[in-house]
């Protein structure tokens, strides 16, 4: 089967007898161990059927054999991040969620080293890829800079020195990157953005194709218990179906404004993977098969007036719904960051990140400019 069709049809295990086109929602969270032949399930912390169906989904997605759905993107990460002893040494990128900063820092609480790099620059992979490391974290595109690390260089790069590899592939989906083809050992998502799409679940999870990291992680899963329940994993599930279609269309919106933002005197620096200026342009063409539909922008003027000034972006964080959104990442998804570590990984005060929904191109691009133009900026001048 080919990614669309999977979407579709992968995890629709369906045997109650009335024919159903979609598997029900298995709801309960204890399970009879002489009324199962042969005994999978026994407690829906360790195992679930509703939950199974979407992990086969997300499995066959990225074409191996495990997922662990999490209540969380968070939950998930944490999860990786749990497996290391004191002492372990992780290599990330520099430019990552405000919440993946958070649990950095947790586990530099517990001894765990982790040094922010680079990783867009291949110099910087090749230094810092020495000596001994157990885990590299790469995000990209990044949140909310959108630069792009070469996740096959990369991979290549820690299997050298025996380091496993996870990429944070929240912003791009499994349906623009495929990190697991690329050489990565671990892709983790978000399932709250662009999977379920619909900005009315939250969920995690994490995909990949090593029998022994898959039976740790999911013993750590069973006994944290950051699972979701059967309805949120329904609704991911039930949105997943669509991704490819919304991701399409959110591509294509965000194109469209790209060329308004880069156009508008308003605007500055405009950081998306499809424009031929991009730093990592080339390698965003070959690594994904489209650019994604983040953008972010340095405006010239007052950030909160433009944000109050929209109609169709919600000033929102979160990312990869049907709605679009606009947010200030020093402010709002970043603002947990120190001031210092923010502005060294570039995240300015006046950057503006958007995330585009499957509105109508023409609808977007005139609430955007009219905003832009009727926000005041007196004081910054326009120089372009
Ligand atoms: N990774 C990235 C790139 C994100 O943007 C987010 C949330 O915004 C997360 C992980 C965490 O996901 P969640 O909010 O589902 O815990």
């Amino acid at each position: 089967m080919r990614f669309d069709t999977k979407l579709v049809h992968e995890g629709q295990r369906t045997s109650s007898g009335h024919g159903d086109v979609i598997p029900p929602i298995h709801v309960a969270v204890t399970f009879d161990q002489f009324a199962q032949d042969p005994a999978r399930h026994y407690y829906a912390r360790g195992e679930s059927p509703t939950r199974e169906d979407l992990e086969a989904c997300l499995a066959a997605l990225e074409d191996v054999r495990f997922a662990l759905a999490f209540s969380s993107g968070q939950a998930a990460a944490a999860a990786v991040l749990s497996l290391l002893e004191p002492g372990a040494r992780v290599v990330a990128s520099d430019d990552v969620y405000g919440g993946t900063h958070g649990l950095f820092e947790l586990c530099r609480r517990r001894g765990v080293h982790v040094r922010q790099v680079d990783l867009s620059d291949a110099e910087v992979v090749a230094s810092a890829l020495t000596g001994s490391v157990d885990l590299v974290w790469v995000e990209t595109p990044t949140n909310p800079l959108m630069k792009i690390a070469d996740i096959a260089a990369v991979s290549a790069a820690a299997h050298r020195v025996g380091a496993t590899v996870l990429v944070d592939n929240t912003f791009a989906s499994p349906a623009l990157q495929q990190p697991l083809a690329a050489g990565a050992d671990v892709s983790l998502h978000s399932t709250t953005k662009f999977i379920a799409g619909h900005s009315d679940v939250l969920g995690g999870a994490l995909v990949l194709d090593d029998p022994d990291l898959h039976r740790r992680l999911a013993a750590h899963r069973t006994v944290v218990g950051g699972v979701p329940g059967a309805f949120d994993c329904y609704l991911v599930h039930r949105g997943l179906k669509t991704l490819s279609l919304r991701v399409a269309r959110q591509v294509a919106n965000a194109r469209a404004a790209v060329e308004a933002l880069v156009a508008s005197p308003f605007v500055g620096a405009v950081h998306y993977p499809g424009l031929p200026d991009h730093p990592q342009s080339g390698l965003a063409a070959r690594q994904m098969s489209a650019p994604g539909s983040m953008v972010s922008f340095e405006y010239l003027g007052d950030v909160a007036e433009l944000m109050r000034g929209t109609t169709l972006f919600a000033a929102a964080v979160s990312l990869g719904g049907v709605r679009s959104l606009i947010e200030c990442p020093a402010s709002m998804s970043h603002r947990s960051v120190p001031r210092d570590v923010r502005l060294r990984a570039g995240v300015t005060d006046d950057l503006v990140r958007l995330s585009f929904g499957i509105e109508d191109p023409l609808d977007l691009v005139e609430d955007l400019t009219a905003a832009m133009a009727a926000a005041s900026w007196a004081e910054r001048s326009v120089a372009r």
